[in-house]
This record gives structure tokens, sequence and C-alpha cells, in this order.
């Protein structure tokens, strides 16, 4: 690849994103689309200099996802523990706002790739979040998004009183037209008694925040990959428990996690209390199809 700079560009055309990339100007020869996310327009950008580059696009409404992207994937990859893509720009364009990254090619996942992202993810749940919540323990200087809901990181020094003020209260708002009276009282008292159920962890963790599995990769060495984070400091059992929500992810990964990590009794009670946070921000993205997973875990701890 020509010249490129390390530092993450804002800009106000693809094409400057480009100029800014390579140093002269580059044009896009063809666009691929890339299917597989659920927020975004992706594409292969195949260039008149011979190289290719990822990009993702949406709404100029929504150009504020890519700064949050581009600043979640940057706090990840200042750990050095599992790679990320090079994120070259964000910016927007006439109509569309977008973000401009290495482009990964995807090869067969070499043998020990689960033993990797397991104890790849320990080392970055091990990782020092001084940095990236000054006032405070838990949350981060800013807000961010999960898919496309905003996320809010109000640091706080308690990581229950973070989770219940940041992370359920907001999703539950958002969803009161779903509930009735007697359920939003269940709801107020799982806010009330988080501290039955939670604890607060002995070390923060910079977590990737949306750990599905359609949010790593295995990169051209078959090595994991993670991309498309909503990162926050947090404990680090939420991003465990989501990688149980929709599943993908090998028992290999667990055995690698748990034996680097050491497991902390009673995860399995409090892995479905973390998801109920994103089962019910899928409930305010993507409807009702989500209903009766979130009314089933509320009564679950109510
Ligand atoms: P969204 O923000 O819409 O959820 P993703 O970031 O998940 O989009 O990306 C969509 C798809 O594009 C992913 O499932 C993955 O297959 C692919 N992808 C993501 N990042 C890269 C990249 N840097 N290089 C190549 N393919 C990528």
């Amino acid at each position: 690849m020509g010249t490129i700079s390390d530092k993450v560009l804002v800009c106000s055309s693809l094409k400057e994103a480009l100029i800014s990339v390579y140093g002269k100007d580059v044009s896009v020869e063809k666009k691929q689309a890339v299917h597989g996310g659920d927020a975004n327009d992706a594409y292969k950008l195949c260039l008149s200099n011979g190289e290719a580059l990822f990009l993702k696009s949406n709404s100029i409404s929504n150009a504020d996802l890519f700064r949050a992207e581009a600043e979640g994937v940057g706090a990840l990859m200042s750990t050095g523990t599992i790679r990320v893509p090079h994120i070259y720009a964000y910016g927007k364009d006439d109509g569309y706002s977008f973000i401009l990254m290495e482009l990964i090619e995807r090869s067969v996942p070499k043998k020990d790739f689960w033993e990797k992202l397991g104890t790849g993810l320990v080392a970055m749940h091990k990782a020092d979040t001084s940095s990236f919540v000054t006032d405070g323990k838990y949350g981060l200087d800013k807000d961010n998004y999960i898919g496309t809901g905003k996320q809010k990181n109000t640091p706080n020094s308690s990581w229950i009183e973070f989770f219940s003020e940041c992370r359920l209260r907001p999703q539950f708002e958002l969803a009161s037209r779903y509930f009735d009276g007697s359920f939003i009282r269940k709801i107020n008292w799982i806010l009330d008694n988080l501290d039955r159920f939670l604890f607060e962890p002995e070390k923060p963790s910079l977590l990737h925040g949306d750990l599905w599995a359609g949010n790593f990769m295995s990169d051209e060495t078959g090595q994991p990959m993670l991309i498309d984070p909503a990162v926050y400091v947090g404990c680090s059992e939420a991003d465990i428990a989501m990688t149980e929500l929709f599943g993908g992810f090998d028992r290999k990964f667990y055995d690698a996690y748990f034996k680097a990590m050491g497991a902390i009794p009673g995860y399995e009670d409090r892995r479905d209390l973390y998801n109920l946070y994103h089962l019910t921000n899928h409930l305010n993205l993507f409807g009702s199809s989500y209903l009766s997973a979130v009314v089933r875990t509320i009564e679950k701890y109510s």
C-alpha cells in the first residue's frame, strides 16, 4: 500500500478521504456491496491504483455513528490485543456519511482461532481502562451507539448503578409503550434491586459492547479480528453474556476465556440480566418479535 496516515481523518468528501490515504487523487473503479451488517450499507471499493478499501455509509443524519465507531475501534486498538481494522477516515459527502477503513479479506480460521479469540479477549478485558473514562470507573468519556440506538455512557463509580441508569433504564423508557402499569412495577423492582443479582467487579474492563458472532472475523491469516464495537468500560461478564445471546461462539472460545480469566460463580444467573439490555435494544430497534424474550427475562428476575 502507498503512504498511509495513521491518524483518523474527518473528511468532507470521500474523494478527500482517498487523497488523504494515498497522497494523490485515486478514483473508485468498482463498488461491491458487502452483506452481513445490520445498520449501514457496506462496500468493497476497488480503486484505480489497484488497492481496495472497505466503506460503510449511512444517511447524513446518522453521521455520528461513524465518529463513535472510529473512536471505539481506536480504543480497542490502543489495548494492542485483538486485531481491529485500521480506520482511515470518516465524514460526510454529498447526501451520505461514511467511514473508510482497511479491507479485510476473510480466510478460513486457523486451528487455534477460538483459543486466540478467548485469550485475546481476556487480554483486552485486563487492559488498563483509565484513559477511557477519566471521571469515574465505568462508562466512557462520550456517548456512543448500540447498533443505531443511542448508548448513554455517563461515567459512574458504581457498575451496578451504571448498568441501571445507562443501560437498562434508558431502554425500558424507550420501550414503555409495550408495558402496562403492573409490568412497569416489575421493571422498577428489578432496577431498584439490581444489587441482589449483580456485583461490583474487582477491576473494570474495556468491553467490545456488541459482541455477537457478526462482529468478529477471521483475517487473511486465519486469526481473529473484532469489528463494529459499541465500547465502554464495564464488567467483563457483560461481553461474555452477549456472545451467548445469539450463539455462534465455539466451546473452545469459552474454555480459553475462562481458563485465563477465571470464572466468577453465579455467572449463569447474571447472564440473562446483562442480555436484557440487548434484547430491549432489539425490541426498540427491530420491533415486537423481541417482546416475548424481554417479557420472559423480566418475569425471571422480578
Ligand atoms: P454494520 O455497521 O452495518 O453492522 P458491519 O461493521 O457489521 O456493519 O459490517 C458489515 C459486514 O461487512 C460484516 O458482517 C463483515 O462481513 C464485513 N466487514 C466489516 N468490516 C470489514 C472490513 N474492514 N473489511 C472487510 N469486510 C468487513
